[in-house]
């Protein structure tokens, strides 16, 4: 049965059923043939229709490009956001990103697509359309190599200057995620949701609504059809529509802008009713385009948060004193595998997309290190027997596409979760970012500027600072009241290589290393208290083998004995952890306002203004990215990129549950609801 056909609940979304056409047939949908060729055009079954006409480049660059005056806009931008309802076989994604690299050769300017696409292509789908224009093949190679998954959210990849954000899922619920950001502000969309006649659902007024409050006086859209309903529907939203000469045999296509008297009306973005008021990121003042930004901590947060934010155009500079990956990310190997739960949650979305994410980093650096990661699969293994139905149920979660997550007799089995080298990962992260090999002593905020004072006494200005230092923030007020707390792992490298099995994990772990010379067994989760020496010890060893002998699978029953004799070197480090075992990942709270805003949480609930419960109050210009426990290699990249859009209010690639769930305030939230008086009992 193909994945079409599956019925799967859960997160998984259809690909697209295609059939293939000859390419150049014109504006005229003949009848799709069945024998595909190169060169032919795909046409979506479900939707009988064509996903572009005749000569496709040529089409986009007169209905899309030239429409919103692209050519002319792009070649002046410092930063540009395109929104697109249709994402299909990517093509006006390339063309525009093409044009982008045509037009503009600023290297500080960022160009941002966004897209929403309810049935991708397959990655094969993809390949065959895009063969139909070599004038692309370099920008569709490298898409090719990071296409997403079919799995419902946000799909964020980089390259270079230019962002793709992907959301997967009907129209609307992406619609519907995006009004609820704070302060995005589109440049243009492309409307190109297939024949208005043949899908309605695309072109109906709630959705030109949710457009209207996305967008600013200058913004411009357009679309292949002149159909009488769509513009009045666009014009019900608030847009000035105007009809010009279509593309090929269409006589007439839109082209339309935003009606500025309109705007006080209809932009406001709606206060998220998922969000909790202390969740809110309204009052977030984005920081301009090339703001200077000190990174504290050179791990992978800090690693993670440089390649993130220079994603997003901002300017970054790393402080460690103690070097580059020197923690826990100087590991020589890192399991890359999603944390899986039983049913949909914000959880369990968080862990599958953060997984997404890095695994599409690794791939972009795997051409030029070919080491960087093994593919080796990865068996989550039971521990007892009577773990195996639970591990069976979270398969049939629908979480994850077959061909990434299946039940095998062993537990389950993530096909492309593997095992990558921290220190590469480190180094690819951080590319050319400004290092200070300083640690950063105090941290001064002076009227809107923040100064980091290094440990040789010199201060340096920027604009904000994201604490990304583990347990080391705790020596910074900002974060002071944070209940991270250390735990000590170690990890042991045996000096022969694992064999050609899948890496097994279910806690304890052992695969090869990324290299396949060696093999990696770990790890110990001890507490730590500040001040504890932490080494490694043979009884530590002892340990590790004595867990993994306890895997129960008969892949590879005969490691513990294969290792027994065998050269081991030894790691030990400490992991930073919240009572949740969730990450801190955003902007730091005015701990003295969220006191004053939110002190009737002690009491059931805080005290409502006329304007309802104030929305969070942010210390000014302060992130962090901490407590990422033995998981941060899968979670700091994509919570980094998170904090990347929260401080420049681009989009985030995270809903609003997401980011509640790793909110830095949600402690302090719980603290006081938990501080409620009881009723003595009588
Ligand atoms: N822009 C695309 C390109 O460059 O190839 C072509 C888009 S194609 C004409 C229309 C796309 O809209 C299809 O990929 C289809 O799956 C998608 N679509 C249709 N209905 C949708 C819906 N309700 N929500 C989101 N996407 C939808």
């Amino acid at each position: 049965m193909s994945e079409n056909q599956q019925k799967r609940p859960g997160r998984v979304v259809k690909t697209a059923r295609l059939s293939w056409q000859p390419a150049n047939h014109g504006t005229a949908q003949g009848s799709p043939c069945d024998g595909p060729a190169d060169g032919d055009a795909p046409f979506a079954d479900e939707f009988d229709d064509i996903y572009f006409s005749g000569d496709g480049p040529a089409e986009v660059s007169h209905v899309f490009l030239a429409a919103n005056d692209l050519p002319q806009r792009l070649a002046h931008a410092s930063s540009f956001l395109v929104g697109e309802l249709g994402f299909g076989s990517a093509l006006n994604f390339l063309s525009c990103w093409a044009l982008w690299d045509r037009v503009n050769n600023d290297p500080g300017a960022r160009l941002h697509f966004f897209s929403i696409e309810k049935h991708p292509l397959t990655v094969d789908d993809f390949r065959k359309a895009a063969k139909a224009w070599p004038e692309l093949a370099p920008y569709a190679e490298k898409l090719s190599s990071v296409w997403p998954e079919p799995v419902a959210g946000f799909h964020r990849v980089t390259f270079g200057r230019v962002t793709l954000t992907l959301f997967l899922g009907d129209v609307m619920a992406g619609l519907n995620v995006l009004t609820a950001q704070a302060s995005l502000s589109f440049d243009c969309w492309f409307l190109d949701g297939f024949s208005p006649a043949k899908n309605p659902a695309m072109w109906t007024v709630l959705v030109f609504q949710a457009l209207a409050k996305l967008s600013i006086p200058t913004i411009t859209l357009s679309t292949f059809t002149a159909a009488g309903q769509i513009r009045r529907n666009l014009e019900s939203a608030g847009f000035i529509v105007s009809r010009v000469p279509g593309y090929g045999r269409k006589r007439h296509m839109i082209r339309a802008h935003f009606n500025a008297t309109q705007t006080a009306t209809t932009i406001n973005p709606e206060q998220n009713a998922d969000t909790p008021a202390w969740a809110s990121l309204e009052t977030l003042s984005p920081l301009p385009h090339g703001a200077q930004i000190a990174i504290i901590g050179g791990g992978i947060a800090g690693a993670s948060l440089c390649h993130a934010l220079r994603a997003a155009g901002l300017r970054p500079t790393l402080f460690d004193g103690a070097g580059i990956a020197a923690g826990a990310s100087g590991n020589p190997a890192a399991l890359v595998m999603p944390r899986l739960d039983q049913a949909v949650s914000p959880t369990s979305d968080f862990f599958v997309h953060a997984w997404l994410h890095t695994r599409r980093l690794i791939d972009q650096y795997r051409d030029e290190d070919p080491t960087l990661f093994t593919e080796c699969g990865v068996i989550r293994s039971h521990e007892k027997p009577e773990e195996r139905a639970r591990l069976r149920d979270m398969a049939d979660a629908g979480l994850l596409p077959r061909h990434l997550l299946r039940a095998v007799e062993d537990g389950l089995y993530f096909q492309t979760a593997g095992l990558v080298d921290p220190r590469r990962l480190v180094k690819h992260l951080i590319g050319n970012t400004p290092i200070c090999e300083q640690n950063a002593a105090r941290v001064i905020h002076d009227d809107g500027r923040v100064l980091i004072e290094a440990q040789d006494g010199r201060t340096h200005p920027f604009d904000a600072v994201v604490f990304a230092n583990g347990l080391n923030c705790l020596r910074f007020v900002e974060a002071r009241g944070l209940p991270l707390t250390g735990s000590v792992g170690q990890l042991d490298l045996y000096d022969t290589p694992y064999g050609d099995f899948p890496a097994q994990a279910f806690g304890p772990y052992a695969g090869p290393t990324p290299d396949c010379a060696a093999t990696i067994i770990g790890a110990t989760y001890d507490p730590y208290k500040e001040g504890d020496v932490v080494t490694t010890t043979e009884v530590n060893r002892t340990r590790n083998l004595e867990a993994i002998a306890a895997f129960d699978t008969a892949l590879d029953q005969t490691l513990d004995a294969r290792l027994a004799d065998v050269a081991v070197t030894s790691r030990a480090g400490v992991r930073c952890v919240t009572l949740d075992r969730l990450p801190l990942a955003g902007p730091l709270p005015d701990w003295a306002a969220y006191g004053a805003d939110y002190d009737g949480y002690r009491f059931g609930n805080p005290e409502k203004t006329a304007a309802g419960i104030p929305a969070g109050r942010y210390q000014p210009g302060s992130f962090i990215l901490s407590g990422l426990g033995s998981r941060g290699i899968v979670t700091a990249p994509f919570c980094a990129a998170m904090i990347a859009a929260q401080m420049t209010g681009q989009i985030a690639p995270a809903d609003s549950a997401i980011q509640t769930l790793l909110h830095p305030g949600r402690f302090f939230i719980r603290a006081l609801k938990r501080a409620r008086p009881r009723r003595p009992s009588s």
